[in-house]
């Protein structure tokens, strides 16, 4: 019998990408000689990461962007030879805004979520009234919830820091990153880090204090970077160094291929093979499986191996959006376009997420005499405008950003990118859904989930979580050889 062992990666997104780079790099340390096989239904490789470059314009069509502080985005940007290419946000001195009852306010510089390094800049922002901050600053006061149970992100900020507070302010920064419903979505599972603060310190605020006196969890050498992160041609560069290094690696790529089902080919004891069905009828036969695709696809393809993994799979909902890019002359805009743009909060009940001057937050993305912004529309409960025409859609963004920043001048280009399906929502419950899901996928050896819909949906999450997929693989494989 042959030492090779043959592993089939389902979706080329960056979870399914990185996971094979991942097993690469792993099966060699370990000295498990692999064939591993990456299956995508789209031609394009990198699933939500598309960069489209027009002229001098380079526009996202999906993420912009990643946290620095999650390392494992940077380190594979390293492994990649890219790091030359990582750009920081630019220094304007002036950063997001918040719209909210009629007008933006700034978000004051050292705002680090809810603890502002100096209180007046906060005042003077005008975001929350006066009561709002003193019911703010009960933080400090308000006792530590002692059960173990989830809690929604709503309810644990409004216990915490008050209705107004969460309204205006965490609630368009920190449900707007998944598009979601705060009153839905579960802290454990996206932000566990206030769990955390509120256990340790009693209040999130004397938390959030304590942290920024400690410093950053690691300090990494090399040049400084802002929080986000991007790559100087747009992240597709990302994709495209992962695809070269894998077919370097001898990793056969297969685009344009839909995989329709799965089926246990043998099972002996510790060793497992699995047919992965092709559209085309053919099949491919595997030691392992890592399914990168996203939660409602692997559902139906585990269901007839464990109908209740693919019926919890299921349950993961995702919620649909569109991002519209503009560019305009800059003169007709630059009185409007200030710092690097604004979210809205849900309260205003308005179509706009979220507003991006992307070539003031960004170098390199439209020539100087050109302004190119970015608007965010859908999420969970607001998907109506979703329903559109691309010409009504764009009327109505145009509509929404003449309102709230005056800007009514028509753009010279406009590009729509809808997205449906795409952001895994983790409602209440989802981290004992996952266990549920390990629990009945835990008898078919070789067989992993990894991608967004799980344990993070940022780019960094992705890589690490692939990272971890690809350990587990190889751990199974190290295994099965002993
Ligand atoms: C508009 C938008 C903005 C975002 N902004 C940011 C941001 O600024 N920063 C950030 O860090 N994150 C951002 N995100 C989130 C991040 O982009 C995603 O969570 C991440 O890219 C998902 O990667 P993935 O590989 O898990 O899934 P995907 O990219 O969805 O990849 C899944 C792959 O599976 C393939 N597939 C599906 N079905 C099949 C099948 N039957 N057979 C074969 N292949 C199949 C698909 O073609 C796809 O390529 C954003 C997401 C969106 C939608």
């Amino acid at each position: 019998m042959s030492n090779l062992r043959t592993i089939a990666v389902i979706g080329g997104g960056i979870s399914g990408l990185s996971t094979a780079y991942a097993l690469h790099e792993q099966a060699a340390a370990a000295g498990i000689p692999i064939r591993c096989t990456v299956v995508d239904s789209a031609p394009v490789w990198g699933g939500k990461i598309i960069t489209h470059r027009i002229g001098d314009l380079v526009t996202e069509a999906g993420p912009d962007s990643f946290l620095s502080q999650k390392p494992a985005g940077l380190e594979l940007c390293d492994k990649l030879g890219l790091t030359d290419q990582l750009i920081n946000t630019n220094e304007t001195g002036k950063r997001a805004s918040v719209y909210s009852r009629g007008r933006l306010h700034e978000l004051p510089e050292g705002l680090v979520m809810i603890a502002p390094s100096q209180l007046g800049p906060f005042l003077r922002s005008g975001l929350l009234s006066l009561a709002g901050l003193a019911r703010m600053g009960l933080d400090l006061a308000v006792p530590v919830k002692r059960s173990q149970d989830d809690e929604s992100l709503a309810s644990f900020f409004r216990r915490r820091v008050g209705r107004q507070a969460f309204e205006r302010m965490i609630e368009p920064l920190m449900a707007g990153i998944y598009a979601g419903d705060a009153e839905q979505m579960s802290l454990q599972a996206t932000f566990p880090r206030f769990v955390e603060l509120e256990q340790q310190y009693g209040s999130v605020i004397r938390g959030m204090m304590a942290s920024r006196k400690d410093g950053p969890p690691a300090t990494r050498s090399g040049p400084k970077r802002t929080m986000f992160i991007s790559l100087k041609n747009g992240l597709s560069d990302l994709v495209a160094a992962l695809v070269h290094r894998l077919t370097d690696q001898g990793v056969t790529l297969r685009g344009n291929c839909v995989v329709d089902a799965l089926r246990v080919r043998s099972h002996q004891p510790g060793r497992w093979m699995y047919d992965v069905i092709l559209h085309d009828g053919s099949a491919l036969s595997v030691d392992s499986l890592v399914l990168a695709t996203p939660a409602y696809v692997s559902a139906e393809l585990v269901r007839p191996l464990t109908p209740i993994a693919g019926g919890l799979l299921e349950m993961i909902p995702y919620s649909s959006t569109a991002t519209i890019a503009m560019a305009y002359p800059r003169a007709a805009v630059s009185s409007a376009a200030e710092g690097f743009g604004f979210v809205v909060p849900r309260a205003e009940g308005r179509d706009l997420i979220a507003a991006t001057w992307t070539s003031l937050k960004w170098p390199h993305r439209a020539p100087p005499d050109q302004l190119l912004v970015r608007c965010y529309v859908g999420g969970v409960g607001r998907e109506a405008i979703l329903q559109l025409d691309d010409q009504a859609l764009v009327a109505r963004v145009r509509e929404e950003l003449a309102s709230m920043c005056g800007v009514t001048a028509k753009p010279g280009f406009v590009e729509i990118n809808r997205w449906t399906r795409a952001m895994p929502q983790y409602t209440l419950g989802h981290l004992e859904r996952l266990n549920q899901i390990e629990a009945a996928l835990s008898r078919y050896g070789g067989l992993v989930l990894t991608g967004a819909g799980y344990r993070g949906v940022g780019i960094p999450d992705c890589i690490r979580d692939g990272a971890l997929a690809a350990e587990r693989v190889i751990r199974y494989l190290s295994g099965e050889r002993s």
